[in-house]
């Protein structure tokens, strides 16, 4: 007697098992169900279907100029025509990128003349940009560490559990932010850590926290790098907006270089997409930073046995035009200074922001949208505020009241103040 099975909506017998479709085709996947939309394009779907023109997308976390235009940034435009003149092949590269890129990006991050670069204490690898390079991370982490358990604050960047999870890992969260005063839960977060099992690993966001714009004081930091250090926790630094924060890479680097410092012998995920605007080129970097030399050479090996069945190695373009732009003096000093004005348009839209909240009356307290910093401002619209932003004024955003404040500009942003007024007076 044939055997059923009830597989997602269909009834099938498990012999024989081909079922055909009524156009007669063979349906390989009728068990597979309708996954739901990405959170965050499903709001640039909705944004494309308004005719609205006074509409605005704060949804996607892509920087736009104050005309609201995607941003190609001038050096990176040098860099191209550069590299064009070269007439350079397009051989492969190694699996591990290019090594003038990943050089250059291990530099940035820790300074040429630190103890783990003059040591040869970091493996580095070119990645996938940064999504790429926690997918590396959580594999290599997944293979080699014996604790299987990542500790992310809450919240955090939506992908960083399908990623951590994917590769194998389990994952739970500390304490972070704090809704009542829209800032750091000092209190909450080291409690949390210090509870952490030993040799548990721990996600931090190296600066201009992904979705919140908080970002731990220097002092909460250093208290952070104690407890790790105390409970044997392994840090594991998210640093996709180095620059893009501040203004400044050093400054942006700070805790996490706080923590080298400290002899963590931390994991680092960079991403070029936001402070090269390279985002399509998908430019990044992974590093671990280990004991010694020799610990380095052991460890590289495995990377790259890692990397190998995945992508055997990274594209090569942008790492082309990131090691370009970070080798030359002039498009070096040109990219920091377009760095900077793109942070301080940020910064300066988000004291507009607070401004025009104020001129249009209202008295709530709008501090923490120019105490938070970095691409994003999690405003404390409550669920059905931001819907009404989005239903009566067709401003678009993340249910959790998240705004993209890079796509606010001088042109709107009096509009957006006067809407986030009437959806919560
Ligand atoms: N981590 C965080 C916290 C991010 O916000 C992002 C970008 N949204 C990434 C990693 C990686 O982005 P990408 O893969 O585009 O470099």
């Amino acid at each position: 007697m044939a055997m059923f099975q009830r597989i997602g909506s269909v009834l099938r017998t498990s012999a024989p098992a081909r079922i055909t479709s009524v156009c007669g085709h063979h349906c390989w996947w009728s068990n597979v169900e309708m996954g739901p939309p990405d959170a965050i394009l499903g709001v640039t779907e909705a944004f494309k279907r308004d005719a609205n023109p006074k509409k605005m997308n704060l949804g996607a976390g892509a920087y736009r100029d104050d005309a609201g235009k995607p941003y190609v940034l001038p050096s990176v435009r040098k860099a191209e025509e550069k590299i064009v003149g070269q007439k350079l092949d397009k051989e492969y590269l190694g699996i591990t990128g290019l090594p003038a890129f990943f050089k250059a990006a291990a530099d940035l991050a820790f300074l040429p003349d630190s103890d783990v670069i003059k040591e040869k204490r970091n493996v580095t690898v070119q990645t996938i940009s940064g999504t790429g390079s926690l997918r590396v991370g959580a594999n290599f982490l997944a293979k080699y560490l014996d604790a299987k358990t990542v500790w992310l604050p809450t919240p955090s960047w939506g992908n960083h559990t399908p990623i951590f999870k994917h590769a194998g890992l389990d994952v739970k969260a500390y304490r972070y932010y704090d809704s009542g005063t829209c800032g750091f839960d000092s209190a909450g977060a080291l409690e949390d850590l210090s509870k952490i099992p030993e040799n548990n690993i721990v996600l931090f966001h190296a600066c201009a926290h992904n979705p919140t714009g908080v970002d731990p004081s220097f002092e909460d930091w250093q208290k952070m790098a104690e407890i790790c250090k105390q409970r044997n926790l392994l840090p594991y630094f998210d640093m996709a907006y180095q620059g893009f924060a501040s203004g400044d890479t050093d400054r942006d680097a700070k805790a996490m270089r706080y923590f080298v410092s400290e002899g963590h012998n931390i994991l680092l995920s960079q991403s070029f997409a936001k402070n090269m605007g390279l985002y399509g080129e998908r430019v990044g970097a992974f590093t671990i930073v280990c004991a010694d030399e020799e610990e380095a050479k052991r460890v590289e090996s495995q990377v790259k046995i890692i990397i190998r069945p995945m992508y055997s190695n990274p594209p090569l373009h942008g790492a082309r035009i990131a090691s370009t732009i970070m080798g030359d003096a002039d498009l070096r000093a040109q990219w920091l200074l377009e760095v900077k004005s793109m942070a301080d348009r940020i910064i300066s839209m988000r004291t507009q922001l607070a401004n025009n909240l104020k001129k249009e009356g209202s008295t709530h307290n709008w501090q923490h949208i120019t105490d938070q910093i970095g691409m994003f401002c999690f405003t404390g619209l409550k669920p059905e505020q931001v819907e009404k932003l989005t239903n009566d004024f067709s401003v678009y955003l993340t249910k959790d009241g998240r705004i993209s404040v890079a796509g606010v500009s001088s042109a709107n942003v009096e509009y957006l103040a006067h809407a986030m007024h009437q959806v919560t007076k």
